[in-house]
This record gives C-alpha cells, sequence and structure tokens, in this order.
C-alpha cells in the first residue's frame, strides 16, 4: 500500500483521482496484515485498488464527475466495493470519470479530463484516456495501482482499456451488483474491473461478482472460479466468430490489421475461426442514443437540490430546482436528458423509444444465432487508439462513433473484455474486444487470455 500511494504522488498530474484515501488505505492494509498474520488471508487480500467514483464509499466524497454531487457523502457501501472489501482489498482512493458515466474521453468530468499515461512517439499532447471510467483505466495504466473498478454501460470499460493498454473486463448484465453504483442508464449499465493481466481481471471479477438481493436484476448464480478459467489458455477446437458487419468503414487500417492478426493467433493455437453475421449491427449506436439518454432522463430527475449536494437556492421551489440543475449539470449531461425527454414523451415514445426497444431485441437475437454457429467473437474494441485532449469535442456524434464496436454487446447484456494485442504506427496501445455468450464469461476469459 505504501509503494502504491508514492505513485499516486509521483503521477498526481494525470488528474486520475478526485478523491485520494491514503488514510483509509494505511488502515485498511493493516487490518489485512492482522489477518494475514492469523493465516486468514483472502482472495485479494492487501491489493490496492482504486474505485471509479461512480461507487458509493461510506464516509468517503462520491461525485460521479458531476458538480450537482459534490460534497456527497454516501452513509452505505456498493455491494461490488463491499466484496471487494470483504475479499480483503484496500482502496487508494476515487478515480475520476465523465460527469455521469457519459462520455467516451472523459473530457466531460466536472474535475477536468484524465491525462492518459501514454503518449505519441515524439509528440507530447496530451491524450485522453478514453471514457468513461478513463480515471480507473490510467491509474492500472500508470502502475498507481494493479487493479481498478470501472462500470460499463455502452463500452465505458473496454474503450478506456484499449486506450490506456491493459485489459478491461464488462460481465454479463447481472453478474456483479448495481446496488449502490450511481445509475445512468439501469437496463446497461453493469460494473467490472480493470487490470493489466487477463488472469488479474479474473480474479477482481471474482471478488466483485455475486447475486445481491438488494438488486433486483443481479443473477441469482453462483461466482465460477474466473481465475481457473484465466489460467487455462488451452482453446483448441474453440470456435472464434468474425462478424462480417465489423468491417466497416472508418476503422483505422492499423486496427483492422490487428484484427487479422488476432485471428491468426487464435488460429495458431488451436481455434478455428468462423465468419458470421450480425445484421442489425449498425442500428445499435442510434438505438443506445435513444434508450440511454432515456432512463438518463429518469434517473437523474432524482437531483433536485433538495435530497443530494448541491443546491442553489431560487425565490421558489421550481426555480431552485431550475437552478441547482442548471448550474449542476455539465453540457453532455444536459443534452442528453433534453434528448431523453423527449423520446419518452408522448407522440414521440412510440416513433423513437419502443422503435429502439425492438431493435434491441433484434440485436439480442443477432448474438444469439451467431452463438450457435460459435462459442465467441472476436472483434476491435475501438475505430481508433487514444485521441488528442479536446479533439471531437464539439462534435457529439463523431464522439458517439468511438462505441461502435462495444455497444452491440451492451445493448444484448452479453459479457466483453479488452486485452491489449498491439501497438499503432505512433507507439499507441491497440485493443482487441472478445464478446462472450451470456453468463459465459468463462470462455471469454480463455479465448483472452490465449491473446496476451
Ligand atoms: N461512451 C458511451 C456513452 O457516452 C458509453 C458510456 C459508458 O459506457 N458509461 O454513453
Amino acid at each position: 500500500a505504501e509503494a502504491h500511494l508514492k505513485k499516486l504522488d509521483e503521477h498526481r498530474a494525470l488528474n486520475a483521482f478526485i478523491t485520494e484515501t491514503p488514510e483509509r488505505a494505511r488502515e485498511m492494509a493493516k487490518a489485512s496484515d492482522a489477518r494475514r498474520a492469523k493465516g486468514e488471508a483472502a482472495l485479494l487480500e492487501g491489493v490496492p485498488l482504486a474505485i471509479k467514483d461512480l461507487f458509493c464509499t461510506e464516509g468517503v466524497q462520491t461525485t460521479a464527475g458531476s458538480h450537482i454531487l459534490e460534497g456527497f457523502v454516501p452513509q452505505y457501501e456498493s455491494t461490488v466495493t463491499a466484496n471487494l472489501w470483504k475479499a480483503g482489498a484496500v482502496m487508494v482512493g476515487k478515480t475520476n470519470l465523465d460527469e455521469f458515466a457519459m462520455g467516451s474521453s472523459n473530457m466531460t468530468s466536472y474535475f477536468g479530463g484524465v491525462e492518459n499515461p501514454w503518449k505519441k512517439r515524439g509528440d507530447n499532447r496530451k491524450l485522453v484516456p478514453g471514457g468513461s471510467s478513463g480515471g480507473s483505466a490510467a491509474v492500472v495504466a500508470a502502475y498507481m495501482v494493479p487493479g481498478s473498478t470501472g462500470t460499463d454501460t455502452g463500452g465505458s470499460i473496454r474503450q478506456p482499456a484499449a486506450f490506456c493498454g491493459i485489459v478491461g473486463l464488462k460481465p454479463t448484465y447481472g453478474r456483479c451488483s448495481r446496488w449502490g453504483v450511481v445509475a445512468f442508464a439501469s437496463s446497461l449499465d453493469q460494473p467490472g474491473p480493470f487490470a493489466r493481466t487477463v488472469e488479474d481481471s479474473a480474479l477482481l471479477l471474482q471478488g466483485m461478482a455475486g447475486h445481491d438481493p438488494k438488486d433486483s436484476t443481479s443473477a441469482p448464480l453462483a461466482v465460477p472460479d474466473f481465475a481457473a478459467a484465466a489460467r487455462n489458455t488451452d482453446i483448441k477446437g474453440l470456435k472464434v466468430g468474425i462478424p462480417r458487419e465489423y468491417r466497416v468503414e472508418g476503422t483505422a487500417a492499423e486496427i483492422v490489421a490487428l484484427w487479422d492478426k488476432g485471428i491468426e493467433m487464435l488460429r495458431a493455437a488451436g481455434a478455428v475461426p468462423v465468419e458470421v453475421s450480425l445484421p442489425h449491427t449498425k442500428y445499435a449506436l442510434p438505438a443506445y442514443y435513444i434508450v440511454a439518454p432515456a432512463e438518463c432522463s429518469s434517473n437523474l430527475a432524482r437531483y433536485d437540490g433538495v435530497r443530494f449536494g448541491l443546491r442553489v437556492p431560487g425565490k421558489d421551489l421550481i426555480e431552485m430546482y431550475q437552478n441547482t440543475r442548471g448550474a449542476g449539470f455539465g453540457k453532455e449531461v444536459r443534452r442528453r436528458i433534453m434528448i431523453g425527454t423527449y423520446v419518452l414523451s408522448a407522440g414521440y415514445y412510440d416513433a423513437y423509444y419502443k422503435k429502439a426497444q425492438q431493435i434491441r431485441a433484434l440485436i439480442a437475437r443477432d448474438f444469439k444465432q451467431a452463438f450457435e454457429k460459435c462459442d465467441v467473437l472476436l472483434t476491435p474494441t475501438a475505430p481508433t487508439a487514444a485521441f488528442a485532449a479536446g479533439e471531437k469535442m464539439d462534435d457529439p456524434v463523431t464522439m458517439y462513433l468511438n462505441d461502435m464496436f462495444t455497444i452491440p454487446a451492451s445493448m444484448a447484456g452479453l459479457p466483453g473484455i479488452s486485452v491489449p494485442a498491439g501497438v499503432d504506427k505512433d507507439g499507441l496501445p491497440l485493443g482487441l474486444q472478445i464478446i462472450g455468450r451470456s453468463f459465459d464469461e468463462e470462455t471469454m476469459l480463455r479465448a483472452a487470455a490465449a491473446l496476451e
């Protein structure tokens, strides 16, 4: 813990933490030492972890990257973090993120952007770490901690993992409890780990996962031995689906080449690549940007200046609401609340929201049919490497396109993992994604480990 706290000092300029908790880390490490001395070491005993500032942590400020929650100190602990502490892990702090997890760059945080520890060769410009869990990805890439937690609604674990050259795992929807995680789009949000190896990500997932009666969408399943699955790299005969529709224009040539290299690596390890079709892929992104804002507009209605964080007074209650929400939410969050409110309103609901839900069902069916022919899917994680800080900020659609490879699996609730698989011509890391069957993270981990 001390060694890692020193790393926090060294890399403070990355702006990866919103709150550091060195005292709590020392306290937890001491308790961990005592357990170890008694021979009671648990799964993650003494492992220092950083927590995305979207997970409620008892007695420690939780901001969701928003001004509206500044100063909010939860009186309870999220189930996922409680599970991690039970497994012996040690919290070093809360990491920076896009406001309410809405974004792909970390530039929408009220607390300022996070800097990617990687730079282009011979170019000193700051790059984004991806988002929304960019802080959690940067701290692992910079060796400030060996692991961290993130949440993935449409790619927020996998895309920053790819941008930062580490492993990011989004479990099946329902594998990890959402209780105590600040909600963005409840039918899509899913907590998961960041780590530097597939095996470490499996260990962390094992510590985070499990049924939780406090989350009605939590799956009543036992937690498998994920770490054992990650150690088993035997993929002889495993059928790896290559979805034809993911060969889209606009993907960097190097990423297409990396994808081909990944196919060859898995083939060399004994897997059998097969071409599959996911015909509704191109509708996933537009449907996501209806479903996610719709759910966000409903979830964020609770920030009214009465119950949480910021309050900006007004002459009456309505004006107080307006002042608080106007000052408390950033531009991207306001944009999504407006889109969401619009698509849910009478007269537009059938035209937009209902259509998007229908598309979602078709996307899930596409995957189901593809998985009759293969065991996992292999795709790129993102269409580009990390970009410069500030880029794409004036064009939300280009920003949204970052998630074109991660969103379809999110819409279907499937598990996905991003594994660092190479670098581009500037020396920046690139990732490949393995998508698994519902609740079959084990096969996904096995294929991911074969890519390392
Ligand atoms: N970038 C996507 C969005 O802005 C995904 C975010 C996420 O997964 N939390 O909605």
